[in-house]
């Protein structure tokens, strides 16, 4: 491929690879502030090297979320969305780190730290040919996103609104597929209380609340319909105080994941309408959808098709639903939002987890190419 843009990347893929190095280094779990905040200045940094007016958003208990702007006021912007934070806790980065047969290795490089090397070496590019685009562009990099994005969500939906697009930089799917669909993701927690006896004694008194969730965890269960793309899992319990006493209380936690909000909705309704199976028992039924679904619909395709039109020259892309959830559900009801614009890689929140180098220089042209023609 002889695009100047790819041309470009690739002599400067080794400054990229440290960057990415450094990156990876300073490990970012989300429950992590101070390693979080470590790669908001490295962020923060880079992004005035680029000309961008930089602002924080501090944030008491996760890391502080930071913002880029470039060209601000000119046209209806584009947002680049990302985040600072991994599933790994610090202290694996030193013996998972690694480069090899053109693949880099390491906590956090594939969600998404190349896609911060990948978004700033985009404009970096489209800087150094002179193609910025006349229009504004932010970037924001957010420190909650693998937690649900609590502290993040009112920023991410702020800088969405108006914006001409939504590019969420989310690792691609296999083969450099952009996620065109996201499941919604939902949590609830489910309280059964009974009344504690003792186990031989008073056991005809007792009502007890493990037998009483028993029938609701197959209840939920029963509720997953894989061709429907409807999961439940009950993945946490917590019941009893001793081996001799009749439990008055158990405790569950459920993941629900669902394609659509019509299935999200049923979802809530079944979850909210189990009523107690014992007499006497109680239930207390909390929580909901955190994410939304984000729908491939008819605009997510168009979206899609003019993207692919627009990257024609670099690659040829397709997409696919993801299984998770992201921020782009968040972004879709406000903006037009593609999602899946990072690197290629594997091992995502494992521990082998890491990008091919060389998607990195095909992946920052593309971008380019969708900030300038958009
Ligand atoms: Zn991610």
């Amino acid at each position: 491929m002889s695009h100047p843009y790819i041309a470009y990347l690739r002599a400067h893929l080794p400054a990229m690879t440290d960057l990415l190095t450094k990156l990876v280094m300073a490990e970012s779990f989300s429950a992590d502030k101070a390693g979080v905040d470590a790669v908001g200045r490295l962020i923060a940094d880079e992004l005035r090297r680029r000309g961008a007016e930089v602002s924080t958003f501090p944030q008491p208990q996760t890391g502080d979320h930071v913002l880029g702007v470039l060209n601000r006021g000119a046209g209806r912007p584009i947002l680049m969305l990302l985040h600072m934070d991994t599933v790994h806790p610090a202290g694996s980065a030193a013996a998972r780190y690694k480069v090899e047969d053109g693949k880099l290795y390491g906590p956090g490089a594939f969600d998404m730290k190349a896609s911060h090397v990948i978004a700033l070496y985009a404009i970096q590019t489209l800087q150094a040919l002179g193609q910025m685009p006349e229009r504004e562009i932010r970037l924001l990099f957010t420190s909650d996103e693998e937690i649900g994005s609590l502290t993040s969500r009112p920023l991410i939906e702020a800088q969405a609104r108006g914006a001409a697009l939504v590019m969420v930089m989310e690792p691609a799917l296999a083969d450099g597929r952009l996620k065109s669909s996201r499941r919604g993701v939902g949590n609830f927690t489910l309280v059964a209380y009974g009344r504690a006896a003792h186990a031989g004694g008073g056991h005809e008194r007792g009502i007890n609340a493990i037998q009483e969730m028993a029938h609701h965890i197959l209840a939920i269960q029963a509720l997953t319909d894989y061709a429907r793309g409807i999961a439940t899992t009950v993945s946490l319990i917590k019941g009893g105080v001793a081996s001799n006493v009749v439990p008055d209380r158990c405790e569950v936690q459920v993941d629900a994941r669902a394609n659509t909000q019509a299935d999200a909705e049923w979802l809530s309704a079944q979850i909210y309408g189990l009523r107690p199976a014992l007499p006497g028992a109680r239930l207390e039924i909390g929580g909901g959808f955190e994410r939304p679904p984000m729908e491939c619909n008819a605009e997510r395709l168009a979206i899609f098709e003019r993207i692919k039109q627009i990257a024609e020259p670099i690659l040829t892309l397709d997409h696919g639903p993801s299984g998770a959830g992201s921020d782009a559900a968040f972004t879709a009801p406000i903006a037009p939002t593609m999602d899946g614009l990072g690197a290629v890689g594997d091992g995502l929140h494992a521990d082998d987890e890491h990008v091919i180098l060389d998607s990195l220089v095909e992946r920052a042209a593309m971008n380019a190419l969708i900030l300038r023609d958009w």
